[in-house]
């Protein structure tokens, strides 16, 4: 009889990580492998609350809980997720932890003797564990595989060094343009970030491969330079979050519950038009000033476009007094024409709904792919990490979005965008000649993407084929 293929999923502590990871948990446990995620303290009871979920629909699903180190590197008690850590500069420290996981997690692979190890980007130190248990690890970036290859580029290539503005070198399709200020600080500088980013690309082409959650049709032109150029190997199996049906109530995606009831949403938007909404949120860590709060709802306002807007809540201060006397008059004043949540919002399930038109996002990967695989075009607002790649996916390569005009990366606060500009962005995306064919493009992804993940198709494939391959790698090591 043939073993079960058993795999270990490790994902970094923080929302825009775990959330695909616990989708490709899921997915490979409807394949018939068995899953088991790693998780934190404070990550574990909503993981176990999904992995229990998926065992009563009959699949091999398990949660294991690691201690994080805390306190040993000089955080507070507890401290064992992105959301908790105090302050910015307190992020080293938190990667100084992260890394001084190598042995509880060593002792975990001992003990539970997984055939494979699908470790996070922020654990590059995970392929030598998993070498050390002779068992292979696979990188999930979580990102798109043009962005990979562009960044792979300007690592290699430099070509910031010289230039202000610059073409990315070597690149396939059309002359991608950058600019150094869209560029990710520990790139342009020398900071503790850039070991980990460099580590984290190295271990890419070292490891087993590669996960992308993405489909190939999508960016097959980078899928392929990625293989035959840049020699990594990589199976693309998205979008995952269309292959949890069932398992994951869409309410309830992300660690935190939904700031507002799912049927209050709904009913709010059932009560609109087709494509008649925008929908506005900036992700799990942006953190914009109160003054761009104001201009975009400046911005909204003027632009007559009903609206759905997620404004995250902050910590009570003095200030938030006089944001929050601001935000209610606005919300007042918008009462039918927009709701405004506070908070945590059902994304997946808002942009599913058939009254969103248009998708003002930061332009993190996930959020991207989730408006993708739901047919509505994007106004990117690009912030910090690798946004401003996968800006130019969206509306150069793809042609499913307009940019506000966000040129600065700066990480939590961005670029300051005034409201004229929004105004005219939701405009663009919303209204006209224009905002249709963009439409109709994102339309025909989405199919494309539907296509993908079912039977037969090139993400299904791509998926069995690992599987296939994991398999054989694991009777090898077993005989
Ligand atoms: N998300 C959500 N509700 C919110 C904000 C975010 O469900 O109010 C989810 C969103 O659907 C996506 C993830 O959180 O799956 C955010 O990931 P992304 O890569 O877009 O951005 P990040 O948070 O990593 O910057």
């Amino acid at each position: 009889m043939t073993q079960q293929l058993h795999i270990f999923f490790f994902p970094f502590m923080a929302h825009g990580h775990t959330i695909p990871f616990i989708d490709l948990a899921i997915l490979f446990a409807t394949k018939g492998v068995k899953s088991t995620i790693i998780a934190t303290p404070s990550n574990a009871p909503h993981i176990k609350k999904v992995t229990h979920k998926a065992n009563k629909l009959g699949y091999q699903i398990d949660t294991l809980v690691i201690k994080f180190p805390a306190v040993e590197a000089g955080l507070p008690d507890g401290c064992d997720d992105t959301d908790k850590v105090p302050s910015p500069d307190m992020m080293p420290k938190f990667f100084l932890a992260v890394e001084m996981l190598k042995q509880p997690l060593s002792d975990l692979l001992k003990q539970h003797r997984p055939h494979c190890l699908v470790a996070d980007m922020f654990f590059p130190w995970t392929t030598e564990v998993a070498a050390m248990f002779k068992i292979p690890r696979i990188v999930f970036h979580g990102t798109c595989v043009f962005s990979l290859s562009a960044m792979e580029h300007v690592r290699l290539y430099q070509p910031h060094k010289s230039k202000e503005t610059f073409t990315i070198p070597n690149f396939p399709g059309d002359d991608i343009n950058m600019t150094t200020a869209e560029l990710q600080d520990y790139v342009k500088q020398e900071t503790w970030r850039t070991k980990l980013f460099n580590d984290s690309k190295e271990t890419e082409s070292e490891c087993f491969g590669v996960i992308v959650n993405s489909f190939y049709e999508l960016e097959s032109v980078y899928a392929d330079h990625y293989t035959d150029f840049l020699g990594r190997r990589a199976w693309h199996v998205g979008p995952i979050s269309l292959s949890t049906k069932g398992v994951i109530n869409k309410a309830e995606r992300g660690k935190q519950y939904s700031s507002i009831e799912e049927h209050e949403c709904l009913k709010w938007l059932q009560s609109k038009d087709r494509n008649s909404v925008v929908y506005i949120c900036f992700g799990s860590t942006t953190n914009f000033v109160d003054s761009q709060l104001m201009e975009i709802a400046k911005g909204l306002e003027a632009s007559g476009q009903q609206f759905v807007w997620v404004v995250r809540k902050e910590k009570e201060s003095n200030d938030e007094k006089g944001k929050e006397n601001w935000l209610l008059e606005f919300e007042k004043r918008m009462e039918g024409k927009g709701l405004v949540i506070r908070g945590w919002a059902p994304q997946v399930l808002i942009l599913e709904n058939e009254a969103i038109g248009g998708f003002v996002t930061h332009c993190g990967w996930n959020s991207i792919l989730e408006s993708v695989t739901a047919g509505v075009p994007v106004i990117t607002w690009p912030v910090a990490a690798e946004q401003f790649y996968n800006e130019k996916l969206s509306v150069e390569v793809l042609k499913i979005g307009v940019g506000v005009g966000a040129r600065k990366w700066k990480r939590l606060v961005g670029d300051f965008v005034k409201s004229e500009a929004i105004e005219k962005a939701v405009k663009e995306i919303m209204v006209g000649e224009k905002a249709m064919e963009m439409r109709n493009r994102a339309k025909r992804f989405a199919d494309m993407a539907k296509k993908a993940v079912e039977d037969g198709g090139s993400s299904e494939s791509h998926l069995n084929a690992l599987i296939g391959e994991l398999s054989s790698t694991a009777m090898k090591t077993c005989k």
